[in-house]
């Protein structure tokens, strides 16, 4: 028999159980005693879920009150100075400390840890920060009373840890210049000792995840490879190395060689590990293998998946593990929850406790080929996946011969920057240093509001209009009396960048409870790419030509571009990720035109998430880098040369990835500057980029409001880097996080910083 086993389960609840509890507890409305309930519980009910469905072996571990990452560093006592507690003990208020920062008040504030990406998923870890003179000491509890509470419930259990060379290599140095490598020995101790506390509770397996084996790794950090399991191989307990999001290739030889008892791949991103794997295996060894997507929602193609491990169980026999590819936090809970899904959509659906149910069955397929379960869930599986090739609902004949009759002439504007941007100018007639925002002014409460009464049906669409009307007018008259001379409407319509253009494309569907975490007690809900995508009716074209006619200066329009529209979506699994983006760029270049159409002359199409598709691999960054410019370029080449196309972009690395960012050729691009006291323009400059940039002027993730001459020094040294004819001038990113006075106060200050700069130059 193969057993089956999880990596680790959604930890936030069917129904957000813990953001609720998270929330109330930080609003002091519940007490800690009443938030560790809410926890215990929903551990409780993930295990019996997993059980239920049929996992042998289930994951303890996976629950963090905010982010798995930050849970270790409570574990090995890694607590930056401004958060360690009098007593010496570190308590929940810690924790909440670290992620979340302590305002001034008491003892004089500390700063939230560094929030950054986990891989290249949407989840969010708290960044370790390590001092050179670090010291490792096992501070917290929390893994051996989970481990006890799930052996109390009486489930046979494998607690997951993040391995020592993952952990240090998603840390940071803090307070001079020395290798996160070099703690690797003090921190190795504590694995020991965590391991022999593990056994003395009775564990026999532990899962020990090192997801930095699918990265390109430097030699120093593969060495330590070898260094850090050779000590660790003394102690106590069988250890899984678990690696996901990609295939080991260089490091395939070493992750089989260490000296564990067992290794997990993850199939689904990388199948052709499959079956090299199996020869350099040593004959010991478990092999465990990701064979149903944890990272989509799509149900697993059983026969497919059953072909290989039938292949491996052949060789392998007890010896082999079945398992989803990567732990389940990147997918939704139940499907079950899910009563307003057609019934065909959803027998193509998977989340957490299905994939569970899939992993369970697979085992057993390969001890019992035969059991009556077994062939009824191979027959359904072949029916979802037949009834999917030849959907009318997923393929589309039209979207398809549209794609397939694209010219290389289609992503091109018709003239070269250069002569666009005199036509632009002539047509355009806007002063040095011009001055805009990045399109969402204060989402007010009122503004929400006035949503959810229209989606409930207490507001008719009539009064839905008219109340957005009005904010729209409001943002336009506060716009011209700041002296803005490219305005916005506002995006008061807007729920989310993405999922208000998803509603309005055909080939998207949407689920009520699809949550998966994001950072802490945040969730977002992607939107399911089902089908061919296609644009049936214009989708902003009404709003951004109400607010036209409201005012003499350009009014801008605004929509998602192609890649982060993508990106922020669960995607299709049948379809590659550049077709995809191709038929999302068509649909928006539509609108593009439309725009154009209804006499707007200025349109800004946001990437913000072009950088966050990057493969994980080097050698595969160029094939993304080109599709991913090429799908913006076709949304943006449908209209004239005298319409101007801006982008925005908010992060805050573009040395590695600026050709492509000029590949995109937007007229303008606005990006995120201010916090890096514009050393961002330094990639800019040194490649010549030779077309207009915004550079963001002041932090909108901040309510402070600086003032003016703190942006004027911003923009001198902006003109340091960039002609002064091709700066424009904007916040960092869209303003629907703040409010209506602190917006106002900035902008103000903003403008005057223009006006010192025209002056000056
Ligand atoms: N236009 C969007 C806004 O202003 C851009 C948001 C983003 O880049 N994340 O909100
Ligand atoms: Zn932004």
């Amino acid at each position: 028999m193969a057993l089956s086993h999880s990596l680790g389960f959604p930890r936030i609840g069917r129904d957000r159980e813990l953001k609720k509890a998270l929330e109330a507890f930080w609003k002091g409305e519940l007490d800690e005693a009443g938030l560790r309930v809410v926890g215990r519980q929903l551990r409780a009910e993930h295990w019996q879920l997993q059980k239920d469905a049929g996992i042998d072996l289930l994951p303890v571990g996976d629950f963090a009150w905010y982010d798995q990452v930050l849970t270790h560093s409570l574990t090995f006592g890694v607590i930056p100075e401004r958060f360690r507690p009098h007593d010496g003990k570190p308590g929940l208020q810690t924790l909440f400390a670290m992620a979340r920062g302590v305002s001034k008040g008491c003892c004089g504030g500390a700063h939230a840890q560094e929030m950054t990406k986990w891989f290249d998923t949407n989840y969010h870890y708290l960044v370790p920060e390590f001092t050179a003179d670090q010291q490792f000491a096992l501070s917290w509890e929390q893994l051996f009373e989970d481990v006890d509470e799930a052996r109390a419930l009486g489930h046979s259990v494998k607690p997951v840890l993040i391995g020592p060379l993952t952990y240090l290599w998603l840390g940071k140095a803090k307070g001079g210049d020395f290798d996160r490598l070099d703690l690797l020995e003090r921190l190795l101790p504590v694995y020991g000792e965590i391991f022999q506390r593990l056994a003395a509770q009775g564990v026999e397996w532990v899962q020990i995840d090192e997801p930095i084996l699918v990265l390109d790794l430097p030699q120093d950090w593969k060495n330590a490879f070898e260094r850090a399991y050779n000590l660790l191989q003394k102690e106590p307990l069988k250890k899984l190395i678990a690696t996901y999001f990609g295939g080991l290739e260089d490091n395939l030889g070493l992750a089989a060689s260490l000296p564990l008892d067992g290794l997990h791949i993850d199939l689904v991103r990388a199948p052709e590990q499959f079956p090299t794997i199996l020869d350099r295996l040593p004959a010991y060894k478990v092999l465990s293998l990701g064979v149903v997507n944890g990272r989509n929602v799509w149900r697993c193609d059983l026969e497919k998946a059953l072909d290989v491990l039938r292949h491996a169980h052949e060789r392998l026999g007890e010896r082999l593990w079945v398992a989803p590819s990567c732990s389940l936090l990147h997918s939704p809970v139940d499907l079950a929850r899910e009563d307003k899904l057609d019934a065909e959509l959803k027998s193509w659906l998977a989340f957490a406790v299905q994939k569970c149910e899939e992993v369970a069955l697979l085992s057993r397929a390969l001890s019992e080929p035969e059991a009556p379960a077994v062939l009824d869930a191979l027959a359904a599986s072949r029916e979802v996946q037949a009834s999917r090739a030849a959907s009318p609902r997923i393929h589309k004949a039209e979207v398809q011969a549209r794609v397939a009759a694209l010219k290389p002439e289609d992503s091109e504007r018709s003239s070269p920057f250069a002569v666009r941007i005199a036509r632009q100018r002539e047509r355009l007639y806007l002063p040095a240093f011009p001055t805009t925002t990045i399109g969402s002014f204060p989402q007010t409460s009122a503004i929400r509001l006035a949503r959810q009464a229209f989606r409930q049906g207490k507001l008719s669409a009539a009064e839905y209009t008219e109340a957005m009307h009005s904010e729209i007018r409001h943002a336009v008259e506060v716009q011209e009396q700041l002296g803005l001379d490219v305005l916005v409407h506002g995006e008061a319509e807007r729920n989310d960048m993405v999922e208000y253009f998803a509603e309005q494309l055909n080939g998207y569907a949407f689920t009520r409870f699809g949550w998966v975490q994001s950072y802490g007690s945040r969730c977002v809900k992607p939107a399911v790419i089902v089908g061919d995508l296609s644009r049936p009716q214009a989708m902003t074209v009404e709003w951004i030509r109400y607010a036209q006619g409201l005012t003499a200066k350009w009014m801008k329009g605004m929509l998602t571009g192609p890649v982060t529209m993508l990106m922020w979506s669960f995607p299709r699994e049948d379809l590659s990720r550049e077709v995809q983006a191709r038929q999302l760029a068509l649909a928006i270049r539509d609108e593009v035109v439309d725009l154009e159409e209804a006499g707007i002359r200025i349109v800004q199409i946001d990437e913000a998430a072009f950088r966050e598709g990057l493969p994980l691999r080097r050698a595969e960054w160029q094939h993304y880098l080109d599709w991913a410019s090429e799908a913006f370029r076709l949304t943006a080449s449908g209209v004239r040369d005298e319409t101007q196309i801006h982008t925005h972009m908010c992060y805050s690395e573009f040395n590695d990835v600026i050709e492509s960012i000029a590949a995109m050729d937007a007229d303008v691009i606005t990006i995120e500057t201010s916090r890096s006291d514009m050393e961002l323009l330094d990639a800019f400059e040194a490649f010549a980029y030779p077309n207009e940039i915004g550079p963001g002027v002041y932090d909108i993730h901040s309510p402070r409001v600086p003032d003016s001459a703190e942006m004027a020094a911003l923009l001198r040294k902006a003109a340091e880097r960039i002609p002064a004819e091709r700066l424009w001038v904007n916040p960092d990113c869209g303003l629907k996080t703040r409010a209506w006075p602190e917006t106002e106060a900035a902008l103000v200050n903003m403008v005057a910083a223009a006006r010192q700069l025209r002056a000056e130059f």
